[in-house]
């Protein structure tokens, strides 16, 4: 069947009656738009977990700084229904600003609490009262049995779980492993603005991230170590930090899964990556 396009509460509502009175399982796919292979890997999991699948392209507002490219972010509806209906998305919900913040509601925020405030958050700290406050208006506008996110916003995927958590809103969390390009490059709705030169420059990132996996054998140090040889090599890559995380972004310990998170200026586009993978049980402690 074609995909539905609900760009208004009351088409969405109507969109989903059917499915909700039969008793489907609700997925959901947030998206800003500008859709990928990542986005479309968000969808297959999607599918796999419900039996009918909604995706929201909402280019949110309040997740953007000042400075950031809330205004030239890449919009284009059109394709991005064509890709998802094609993925096998039964509704696409596009709403509009006021729909999304109707006027006079937007002193209302989700606080992120201390974790929203480190790693992205330090850099971007208006970021995650964005992200949660919108992720919390589409969990209640849809009421997805599942909602799936991506790795690639490990902190971001940590910080739902939390949000579902603490709000008891009741859905299950899935989280898809990072979808890259050949050359290892993290598939990003960001990576159209980097030129021929700018994208070379980006490989140190998952570069980097792999060599640190590598050296996980010498413990934590050594992944740092090694990571950070190859970003210090690279040129015209601005670090903003690279940082090693258990999996809930505590401090890593020895014989547990660890993340490496890396976020970078290349020219003048932040980009972000991270790699999981296991610290040996038998090496020390980063001192
Ligand atoms: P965005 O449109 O950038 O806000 O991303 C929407 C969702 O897609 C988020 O859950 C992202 O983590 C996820 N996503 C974006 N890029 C990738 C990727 N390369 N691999 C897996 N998930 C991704």
């Amino acid at each position: 069947m074609a995909v539905r396009v609900a760009s208004t509460i009351v088409d969405l509502h109507e969109s989903l009656a059917d499915p909700r009175t039969g008793g489907r399982r609700i997925a959901l796919v947030p998206t800003m738009g500008a859709i990928h292979d990542g986005h479309l890997g968000l969808v297959e999991t999607a599918r796999e977990h419900g039996d009918f699948v909604a995706a929201s392209v909402f280019v949110n507002p309040t997740q953007f700084g000042p400075d950031e490219d809330f205004e030239r972010y890449p919009r284009d509806l059109d394709r991005d229904v064509d890709l998802l209906g094609s993925a096998g998305v039964d509704v696409v919900f596009a709403p509009d600003v006021e729909t999304m913040y109707p006027p006079g509601t937007e002193s209302v925020m989700v606080d992120p609490g201390p974790l929203g405030q480190v790693l992205e958050g330090e850099f971007r700290p208006t970021h995650f009262r964005g992200v949660l406050t919108v992720v919390a208006k589409l969990f209640a506008l849809l009421r997805p049995n599942t909602a799936i996110f991506g790795e690639k916003d490990y902190q971001q995927l940590v910080l739902v779980r939390h949000l579902v958590r603490s709000l008891h809103l009741g859905v299950d969390v899935v989280g898809r492993p990072i979808v890259r390009d050949d050359d290892g490059l993290a598939k990003s709705s960001r990576n159209v603005y980097l030129s021929d030169a700018e994208r070379k420059a980006a490989l140190a990132l998952s570069h980097a991230l792999r060599e640190g996996a590598d050296a996980a054998v010498g413990g934590t140090d050594a992944v740092l170590r090694a990571a950070n040889g190859v970003l210090d090599a690279a040129g015209d890559v601005g670090l903003d930090y690279l940082a090693l995380t258990d999996a809930e972004l505590g401090d890593p310990a020895p014989g547990e899964p660890a993340r490496l998170l890396v976020a970078a200026r290349v020219g003048a586009t932040r980009l972000i990556d991270n790699l999981g993978f296991d610290l040996p049980a038998d090496t020390k402690r980063a001192t």
